[in-house]
Order: structure tokens, then C-alpha cells, then sequence
């Protein structure tokens, strides 16, 4: 579904940030992409969901293609049409509005859909339809990243990017996102997702990459990542 070929990244005409990176995400699958601070990931996700120009990056090399369209080049709003839903990191949500109001707003490129996309949020996310009335800056921190995660799948998006929903939270919240992250590629979306704590995002994903300094270094079925003794210690940090 989406393929990424030979991607070069530039910040500000200087930094070179990805140095040619090759991945595939394939329909219905969950792909991991793992690294160290710094190592991309972010501008990785940046570069599909069409953000770079926000933070003054550019792509100089390589291309990003969806099924068999080009979609590097397409403004923001056009690829998020085109089915690709990026949730950032850190919860950007509207911190003075309600929960609903936050979720509708997710929801303005489906408004004919928008009915049956908040059933599906609140059944994901009971906690919200319970707290549907209340303003978005009052719910907890794992509350919040399910409202960010929530106000994505208001465009119900056939490819969710996630950057690392579970940062920041709580053990038992993380076991909690990363069921929904299954539940929600059960349901049908293939997801990309970026995360620091690798052995969370390679008990769920079917394959894994590992980012360094710009370049792919690992690609592996997830299952043999996490098996690899060397790979735990020297990669993934998990001794
Ligand atoms: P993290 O987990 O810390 O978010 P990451 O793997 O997502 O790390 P990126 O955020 O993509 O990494 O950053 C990759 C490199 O690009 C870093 O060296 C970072 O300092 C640099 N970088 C990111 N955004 C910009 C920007 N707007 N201008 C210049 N350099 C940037």
C-alpha cells in the first residue's frame, strides 16, 4: 500500500536528516519503525503525510508512492483524501474543546460519515463517549493520546501513522493502546508505527525497521527481530 523509494530528506537546504530510505507497509499490515532519538523516524512520518514544509524540510531525492500513486508533493489535506492519517506525537489536540467537538473536527474530510466514525471512536474508546462532553485539556495524558489517535480515525483512514503513542505512559496504557492498535488493524487500517519502546511495537507489527542515523539498517519480520539475541542487545535495548 505505501511504498517509500530512495528518500532523501533535507532541513533548511543543509541537514541532510534521511539519507536514502527504502520501506514498505503493505495493506492490512502493522510495520514498525524503530531507532534512537534523532535517528528519522519523525521526519519519516513527516515526509508521507506531507508536513516536511511546515519544518522547512524538503525532499531532494526518491519518491513516496500509495497503491500506484505518487503522493510526495501533494499538499497535506490531499493526501490525508487520499487515506493517510498521521497522529503527531505529543497529542496535539484542542485543549479548550470538548471531546466531541475535538472528534467532529477529525472528522471534516468524512462529514457524510461522520455519524458511524464517532460510533466506531466511542467503541474503541469507551472513555471518551463518557467523556464526550467534557473540555479535551482536563483529560489525562493517556485519555489525551487516545483523543489524538480517535480524532485520526475520524477520516477513517486506510493507513494510520502513529508516532509513539505510548510515550509517556503508564504500563497498563500502554497494554491499552496496543490492543486498540490491533483492534483498529483488525478492523481493516494498515498502520506505520514509529516507537522508542520496541518490544511493545514488535509484539503487535508484522515486520520492523530499524533506523539509524538516516538509514535503514534492519528489515525484518518482526517476530525474528525480537528473537535475535544480538539485534535485542545492541538495537532494540532489551538486554
Ligand atoms: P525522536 O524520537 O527524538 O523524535 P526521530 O527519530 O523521530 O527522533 P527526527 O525528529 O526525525 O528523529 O529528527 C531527525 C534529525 O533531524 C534530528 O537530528 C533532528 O535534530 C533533525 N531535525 C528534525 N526537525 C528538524 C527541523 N525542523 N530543522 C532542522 N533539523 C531538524
Amino acid at each position: 500500500m505505501l511504498a517509500v523509494r530512495n528518500l532523501e530528506v533535507v532541513y533548511h537546504d543543509v541537514v541532510l536528516v534521511l539519507r536514502g530510505i527504502s520501506l514498505q507497509v503493505p495493506r492490512h499490515r502493522i510495520v514498525a519503525l524503530l531507532g534512537a532519538n534523532g535517528a528519522g523516524k519523525t521526519t519519516l512520518l513527516r515526509a508521507v503525510s506531507g508536513l516536511l514544509d511546515v519544518h522547512d524540510g524538503k525532499i531532494t531525492k526518491g519518491r513516496v508512492e500509495l497503491g500506484d500513486r505518487r503522493i510526495d508533493g501533494l499538499p497535506p489535506a490531499r493526501i490525508v483524501r487520499n487515506g493517510v492519517r498521521q497522529v503527531m506525537e505529543g497529542r496535539r489536540i484542542f485543549a479548550e474543546l470538548s471531546v466531541e467537538e475535538n472528534l467532529r473536527l477529525g472528522g471534516h474530510t468524512a462529514a457524510k460519515a461522520i455519524g458511524a466514525n464517532l460510533t466506531r471512536v466511542y467503541d474503541l474508546f469507551p472513555v471518551l463517549r463518557d467523556r464526550r462532553s467534557g473540555t479535551a485539556g482536563y483529560l489525562s495524558g493517556g485519555e489525551q493520546q487516545m483523543l489524538a489517535v480517535g480524532r485520526a480515525l475520524m477520516s477513517d483512514p486506510e493507513l494510520l501513522l502513529l508516532d509513539e503513542p505510548s510515550l509517556g505512559l503508564a504500563p497498563r496504557l500502554v497494554q491499552q493502546i496496543k490492543e486498540i492498535i490491533v483492534e483498529i488493524n483488525d478492523q481493516g487500517t494498515t498502520v506505520l508505527l514509529v516507537e522508542q519502546n520496541a518490544a511493545m511495537a514488535l509484539d503487535i507489527a508484522d515486520h520492523g525497521y530499524v533506523l539509524e542515523n538516516g538509514r535503514i539498517v534492519m528489515d525484518r519480520p518482526a517476530a525474528e527481530l525480537l528473537a535475535d539475541d544480538d539485534i535485542r542487545e545492541f538495537y532494540l535495548g532489551l538486554g
